[in-house]
């Protein structure tokens, strides 16, 4: 399939950035059924990337996030699609009430390009708190990083990850002070927060945050949302250039070592 896309002929910054959240579709059979003005296609989210500076993509799908009757059969998708996309790495994604997640994680997270799990109590339905010390002991078994889209405010983490010094904790979507105190207060510096989706759009946000907790646990990530639009946030953000690097980039080459070195 050829992109119909016109790639800028040079890259906006002197530095490849990493997306560490994002997600592709792989239930839209033909263009046709694609919403007008928007594609999580695996082809058009690289080449979005590509125009934006980014280098690689950790994703699992949106349909392992919206129903968790596919959980399984998406997880084992996301997986065979790794051998075939270099730019391509995967969260593999748990849901607490479903055993065979958690095999299927055991076994996917020995991959090198498996970078963590992926949580998602707020579309999946079920309480962290609740799941907690059966989801973050098997986390900690692994010492694996742990991507959170939280169903309440970010800061409920904070006695879980007290409690996990082995997980890190990543709360997706960094949009308000609540983000900005799990990373802060966290006794063992073990969560950090994401700036995928939309929330970090607002003036001040990334500002913010970096003015009370610096840039070291700070990620980048698109959520889908355009590459273009995502990436301008943190280089026009009112924060130091090498702030702005680590965000985009070395945070997550740290963070990652195992996956991406
Ligand atoms: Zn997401």
């Amino acid at each position: 399939m050829k992109n119909p896309w016109i790639l800028p002929t040079e890259f906006p910054g002197e530095l490849i950035a990493i997306d560490m959240h994002s997600h592709i579709n792989h239930d839209v059979p033909d263009d046709s059924k694609k919403r007008f003005g928007y594609s999580a296609d695996i082809e058009d989210l690289i080449v979005i990337n590509r125009a934006a500076g980014i280098e690689k993509l950790f994703c699992c799908t949106f349909a392992s996030c919206l129903n968790t009757d596919v959980i399984v059969e998406e997880n084992a998708y996301m997986h065979s699609l790794l051998d075939q996309y270099d730019c391509l790495y995967q969260w593999v994604v748990i849901d607490p009430r479903i055993e065979e997640t958690f095999t299927q994680a055991e076994r996917m997270l020995q991959h090198k390009k498996c970078v963590g799990i992926k949580l998602h109590p707020d579309y999946h339905k079920y309480s962290l708190e609740e799941y907690a010390d059966k989801l973050f002991s098997f986390a900690s078994h692994f010492q694996a990083v742990v991507l959170i889209h939280p169903e309440k405010d970010a800061s409920y983490i904070l006695p879980i990850a007290d409690k996990y010094p082995e997980v890190t904790f990543i709360m997706a979507h960094l949009g308000g002070e609540a983000y900005v105190d799990a990373v802060e207060f966290a006794v063992h510096k073990n969560v950090y927060t994401d700036t995928s989706g939309i929330a970090s759009s607002t003036n001040l946000m990334v500002e913010s945050a970096y003015q009370r907790i610096g840039a070291d646990r700070i990620l980048f990530g698109t959520d889908t949302y355009s590459a273009a639009f995502q990436r301008g946030r943190i280089e026009f953000a009112l924060i130091p250039k090498e702030a702005k690097q680590k965000i985009l980039r070395d945070n997550a080459l740290r963070l990652f070592a195992k996956n991406l070195l």
